[in-house]
């Protein structure tokens, strides 16, 4: 009898993935993490007790790697690890944006899934939650290469759900709008100021407020799946419809 579940969360190095670890370790998960910043990993990981192990998506060796270090058996796997690179229109499009993006939100999750499909076969009750987005469903001016990749990424967990019906494994994503993270920093390739300007004159969330979105669907009874959840700042309606105060 094992004493606790194990949790996967990848993109753990910052933003909801930090708050998304912190989360599930109060609520009895033992946790393996995975991110690009080993530094930034081991420091979240260290306080929990949790085992940080350095993961590229986009790299199939690192996913194989990540993979193999991984115990027989996970109960939840997070895919959280995603990015939005720049807001050029479709006629200023660069491609190394745009395949990273594609590389990172959906073949990365895609790969990392399949690589520890088996593992979460073992669990009597397994469960993978995606982070998507309102870009899985919304379009913006110049998002074409983030939104594309979340609609695919909405694409993917939809199929997994009909695959994977009839085996204990429950799916679920979690459509979060604005949320206050190092997101819009590296959107904008380190530019604070023009990152801050996303969130300014409204209350964004936070990596925690999404975090109880994962740990909600995480712990429902057994037979109930939490197929979507969409979750906003109450001063945001839509993509580009946002309430903002001036001062
Ligand atoms: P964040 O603070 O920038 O965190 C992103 C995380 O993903 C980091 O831990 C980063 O770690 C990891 N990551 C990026 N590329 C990776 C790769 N190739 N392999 C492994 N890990 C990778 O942003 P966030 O807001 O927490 O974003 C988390 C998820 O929420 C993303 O999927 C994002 O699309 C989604 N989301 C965010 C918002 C928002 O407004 N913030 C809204 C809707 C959805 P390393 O750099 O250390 O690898």
């Amino acid at each position: 009898m094992r004493s606790s579940k194990v949790a996967v969360v990848t993109g753990a190095s910052a933003g909801i993935g930090t708050a998304t670890a912190n989360a599930l370790s109060r609520a009895g998960f033992r946790l393996l993490l995975g991110a690009r910043r080993e530094d930034r990993l081991s420091a979240v990981a260290e306080p929990l007790a949790a085992t940080a192990i350095r993961l590229d998506v986009t790299d199939p060796a690192s996913v194989e790697r990540f993979a193999a270090a991984c115990p027989d058996c996970i109960d939840l796997l997070v895919n959280n690890a995603g990015a939005a690179l720049g807001v050029d229109r479709i006629e200023e499009l660069r491609e190394d944006l745009w395949r990273q993006m594609w590389e990172t939100n959906v073949l990365g999750l895609a790969r990392l899934t399949k690589a520890l499909l088996p593992m979460l076969r073992r669990s009597p009750a397994a469960h993978i939650i995606n982070i998507g987005s309102i870009a899985g469903f919304e379009t913006y001016l110049g998002g074409a290469g983030y939104t594309a990749s979340k609609h695919a990424l909405r694409a993917v967990t939809r199929t997994l759900r009909l695959e994977l019906l009839g085996e204990p494994i429950r799916v679920t994503e979690i459509n979060p709008g604005l949320v206050e993270t190092e997101f819009s920093i590296v959107r904008f390739d380190g530019d604070e100021a023009r990152a801050r300007a996303v969130y300014e004159g409204m209350t964004p969330l936070n990596g925690e407020d999404v975090a109880d979105c994962v740990v909600w669907a995480a712990t429902r009874p057994l037979h109930v799946n939490i197929d979507e959840i969409v979750v906003r700042p109450r001063d945001q309606a839509t993509a580009t419809r946002v309430h903002r105060t001036v001062s």
